[in-house]
């Protein structure tokens, strides 16, 4: 049938990708209007790449998926237990959980991590601090207050994930952190002038040399993909897939400088979407010169975890607990280390930038 004269034909939108079915979303990443099945296909598809090409995982392994009930570890468990199938990476997985010791967070966390455990079909271990140290968080917070209780926790937990993995008898635990996470540390590093840490934090598997190696899958996986917040659950993995996550956040998160990072990394993707990825790239660019001296890594004296110092940094903040003075791992300059040290003003290697400290805490 022939057009009426100046009325202009209806435009059918249709999927950016597949050209069928209508879209349902613009894709946060590169601004395309796809279709939900589109969406889960390249959503999917792309971790699935990050694995095969950075060779994450080798056939057999057993893995640790660091699980905290959030939504970047609920997606990452359930994705990694699809594409395992689907593409028969032939892995052992295993869900591992922290619990802090928080009342009315974690332990409501934890019981979505319990339901995950169900509906996915893996293998639950949960360590807590209160076994590993003697203290919950909530003792400490009661003894320090709200300042610096997020650096106990993130030391305590990062040790409690490696000791959580060795009981699992893990080869590899792999970690829900993703791009804007990823961004967000390369930006906080170079504020504060933290090269050691700047240099390694983009890398897709660390610790090698360590007990268990880390890996992020998401590395290159936006946030905004995944489940941004509360108030644009729409269009993202977690929401169409109706998982089941958590997402309240730790009642004491008072960490206003990541904030404030996490806050300018959002103003940048939103004028330009590449950002977040350019920002990871620069920090994978970014070389130290082979004559800038390294800490150098040993065991702690006390507890055998890799330390660069004489005792790890979970190890004095135990002590200054004990001993009822919590200020004592917190000083730079002052402490336990500070008669002994290779290296008094850099830090050991477990204090714990890499991971999220914590908003919506996430391994
Ligand atoms: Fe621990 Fe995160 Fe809460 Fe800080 S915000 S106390 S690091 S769970
Ligand atoms: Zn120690």
């Amino acid at each position: 049938m022939e057009e009426a004269q100046g009325v202009k034909p209806k435009k059918k939108a249709f999927c950016f990708i597949c050209n069928q079915r209508k879209p349902a979303l613009k894709r946060p990443k590169t601004l395309d209007q796809i279709c939900r099945e589109c969406f889960y296909a390249v959503f999917e598809d792309e971790i699935h790449r990050v694995i095969v090409d950075n060779q994450l995982f080798k056939p057999g392994e057993r893995v640790a998926i660091g699980a905290s009930g959030g939504k970047d570890s609920t997606v990452l468990a359930y994705v990694l237990s699809e594409l395992n199938r689907r593409h028969n990476y032939g892995l052992d997985l295993f869900l591992l959980s922290v619990d802090e010791g928080i009342t009315g967070y974690r332990d409501d966390s934890l019981e979505t991590v319990k339901r995950n455990e169900i509906q996915y079909g893996l293998p639950l271990k949960v360590v807590s601090y209160k076994d590993l140290y003697g203290w919950t968080m909530d003792e400490i917070v009661k003894l320090i207050g709200l300042k610096n209780n997020c650096t106990f926790c993130g030391v305590f937990r990062r040790q409690a994930l490696d000791r959580g993995a060795a009981l699992l008898k893990v080869d590899k635990l792999a970690t829900g952190h993703n791009a804007d996470d990823i961004a967000e540390t390369v930006l906080l590093n170079i504020l504060r002038g933290d090269i050691a840490r700047l240099s390694r934090c983009t890398s897709i598997t660390t610790g090698e040399d360590g007990p268990i190696p880390r890996c992020k899958p998401f590395k290159y996986t936006y946030e905004k993909e995944i489940l941004p917040n509360l108030n644009q659950v729409s269009f993202t993995y977690a929401y169409f897939k109706r998982l089941d996550y958590f997402s309240t956040e730790c009642i004491y998160s008072p960490n206003a400088y990541r904030g404030f990072a996490r806050e300018f990394i959002k103003d940048l993707e939103r004028m330009r979407p590449r950002a977040i990825l350019d920002i990871i790239r620069s920090g994978e660019n970014f070389r130290i010169s082979t004559s800038t001296k390294m800490p150098e890594q040993g065991t702690c004296e006390r507890c055998g975890y890799i330390s660069s110092q004489k005792w790890c940094k979970a190890c004095v903040l135990l002590e200054g607990l004990n001993r009822g003075l919590p200020k004592l791992g917190i000083s730079r300059s002052r402490g336990l280390n500070s008669d002994h040290t290779k290296d008094v003003k850099r830090s050991n290697g477990t204090k714990n930038i890499e991971s999220k400290q914590c908003g919506t805490l996430d391994f």
